[in-house]
């Protein structure tokens, strides 16, 4: 067999030593990275070529990676883990949607970014997978390369999680999901999701649905089981 092609890791990191050591490690886990020290060189090289995943800073010089992680979420679902030096940076990439995929703290080791961005993309090839059966029909429309979802013609404007949560009820209609399962197919650290993190989701995705439908209601709670999407 042919050895698989190189994965391209763009690496957004103002510090050279910092991006010297990842590069270094990059490289020797078989990846290929492409540094880049501010946000708008990085979104440059997001508009000429495909990467894999993004290793991006909190810190830049010419923006946040916040700020930079939603801008690229308006086009693009390459999964992202965010460098962050404070620890209150942790709390708002777990507990908001800025939609990062993970975050190391500094100060890492190498071994600790590489491992965890193997897992990452592992995590977001399976979901590939899961969501690729989402359907188009007459009731949803599913535009995948943009990730955007349609009911009823009327486009849904769903945050990240809303939508990966979305497409997993909707690859398997009927099938009643636990909170759990939807966690581990919406959430990229499941662990720092609650059961009520999902039900919230679900409110405010059946506030969109009645939105764009007011007469249906395609979500289906199951008591003491979890959720559904009805069969249409
Ligand atoms: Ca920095």
């Amino acid at each position: 067999m042919p050895p698989a092609p190189r994965q391209t890791i763009l690496l957004v990191e103002d510090e050279p030593s910092i991006a010297e050591t990842l590069i270094y490690a990059l490289e020797t886990e078989g990846f290929t990275p492409v540094w880049k020290t501010t946000g708008r060189e990085a979104l440059a090289v997001l508009e000429r070529q495909t990467v894999a995943l993004i290793v991006l800073d909190v810190g830049l010089p010419d923006t946040n990676g916040f700020d930079l992680c939603r801008e690229i979420r308006r086009t693009r679902e390459v999964p992202i883990i965010f460098l962050t030096a404070r620890s209150e940076d942790v709390d708002r990439i777990v507990g908001l949607e800025i939609g990062g995929d993970d975050y190391v703290a500094k100060p890492f080791s190498p071994r600790e970014l590489t491992a965890r961005g193997r897992a990452v993309l592992r995590r977001t090839g399976e979901r590939r997978i899961a969501t690729a059966s989402a359907r188009t029909d007459g009731v949803w429309q599913h535009d995948e390369a943009r990730c955007r979802l349609s009911y009823r013609g009327k486009p849904l404007d769903c945050t990240r999680n809303e939508y990966r949560l979305l497409c997993a009820l909707l690859a398997q209609p009927g099938r009643v999901f636990s909170r759990d399962q939807l966690m581990e197919a919406a959430w990229s650290d499941s662990g720092a999701a609650l059961d009520r993190t999902v039900d919230a989701h679900v409110k405010s995705l059946r506030a969109k649905l009645r939105e764009a439908a007011p007469e249906f209601d395609p979500i289906v709670t199951h008591r003491g089981l979890g959720y559904s999407l009805r069969e249409e």
